[in-house]
């Protein structure tokens, strides 16, 4: 089969660079197109050398020059500023486009793609938590595939192949709790940034680390789940298991339960949502249950991690109620990671935004861009008056 064209964007981050180590990997297979980076030019330079893409984007203005200068010996155009990653991610000479950036950023540049007809690798969970039902529309009416790389949603999605007459009954998405699992309250209270940047199974981002330690990250994949496979809210349920072998599992109607399991890599679900529909090979190391002789399940303890149930609560309501959980909670993020605040904080910054920003029951694109924007606002405002 010939090469499948490539976009990927957020190449520096975890997720991109691990998509660029697949592609190594499976030479002939995959041909990158398009790079982009926020700010870190030297990758970006050193991705483009190796890769040779038509194009890259450095969203930081003040890196132009600098990635210019250093790609001048070969064709790839360079383009900075806002509007480059979405006009980009639209371009018409690439098959599939893999949004590996982190946040809200993710929204306008998939909404491109789509339009545009292109597939979607989707790693950037905050676009379907932001605009869920925008999205899904526009990818029924382009006739577009969306595949999942966040490795709970690739186990439904390869669980569900084979099935598509069969109804779901419900899902379980799977959390490992995170580096603080098991503490209280009290003890959440006075964590640090550094313990909670310190994931035991995954090495990740520093924004979704930080949601993995405070359930966010399960409440998003949740809203997520929702949108991907056209679930109802009673059909999603969360539980704890601290290894991160099963990934997660589909319930059916006659009650028979499907899982997929594996170490936690996530070169797997890159690799499975890039190839798709096919299975390439890998030398991923294998799982043995005799390096795993217990595997255990836990009720997450929503009322310490009190982000999961606010999750579900903004799914139920809807609308722009999402959009404003994930600005609220980027904004807390950030805050955190800048000790401006505690983590029992960003729950609460979350909760009150949710109160504090109108509600509307169908936003359009504009709707939710305003929401983000309206959210930010409200939420810095909060952040400042403590
Ligand atoms: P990283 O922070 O490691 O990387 C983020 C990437 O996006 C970098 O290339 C970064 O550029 C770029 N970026 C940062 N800010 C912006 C912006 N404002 N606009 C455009 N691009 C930007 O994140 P991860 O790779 O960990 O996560 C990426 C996405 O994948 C997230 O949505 C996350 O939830 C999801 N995901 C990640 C998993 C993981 O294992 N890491 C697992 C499942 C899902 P620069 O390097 O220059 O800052
Ligand atoms: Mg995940």
């Amino acid at each position: 089969s010939s090469s499948k064209r490539v976009t990927l964007l957020g190449s520096t981050g975890s997720i991109g660079t691990q998509a660029l180590d697949v592609i190594r990997a499976n030479p002939g297979r995959f041909q990158v197109v398009a790079l982009s980076a926020q700010s870190n030019a030297d990758l970006l330079i050193q991705q483009a050398r190796e890769f040779r893409p038509a194009v890259v984007v450095i969203g930081d203005e003040r890196k132009y020059e600098t990635v210019k200068a250093a790609l001048a010996g070969q064709s790839t155009e360079v383009l900075t500023g806002s509007a480059a990653l979405t006009e980009v991610a639209g371009r018409p000479d690439t098959d599939i486009v893999l949004t590996a950036m982190v946040g809200y950023s993710g929204l306008l540049p998939t909404v491109a793609a789509i339009r545009a007809g292109k597939d979607i690798a989707l790693a950037n969970k905050e676009t379907l938590v932001v605009a869920g039902q925008l999205i899904t529309r526009l990818v029924q009416e382009h006739g577009v595939g969306l595949y999942p790389v966040d490795s709970e949603h690739s186990a439904i999605f390869q669980c569900l192949v084979g099935e598509e007459r069969n109804p779901i009954e419900k899902i379980i998405l799977t959390a490992s709790g995170g580096p603080f699992r098991g503490r209280t309250a009290e003890q959440l209270a006075s964590v640090t940034k550094a313990q909670a940047l310190k994931h035991p199974n995954w090495d990740m981002g520093a924004k979704i680390t930080i949601d993995s330690a405070s359930l966010m990250n399960k409440g998003l994949e949740v809203i997520e789940a929702k949108w991907l496979f056209g679930l109802n809210d009673d059909q999603i349920d969360v539980v704890v298991h601290p290894q991160s072998i099963i990934h997660s599992l589909v319930q059916f109607q006659d009650g028979s339960l499907k899982a997929q399991l594996g170490l936690p890599d996530m070169k797997l679900p890159i690799q499975y949502a890039l190839g798709y529909p096919e299975r390439l090979p890998s030398d991923f190391p294998r799982f043995s249950f005799l390096d795993y002789p217990n595997l255990t399940f836990e009720q997450p303890d929503r009322a310490t991690f009190r982000n999961l149930p606010l999750a579900f609560e903004a799914m139920r309501q809807g609308g722009n109620a999402p959009c404003v959980l994930n600005a609220a909670n980027e904004i807390a993020v950030a805050a955190f990671l800048r000790d401006e605040i505690g983590f029992l904080e960003m729950p609460n910054l979350v909760e009150s935004c949710l109160t504090k920003v109108s509600y509307l029951a169908e936003p359009s694109l504009d709707d939710y861009v305003l929401t983000d924007q309206e959210t930010r606002r409200v939420a810095h405002e909060l952040v400042g008056r403590r």
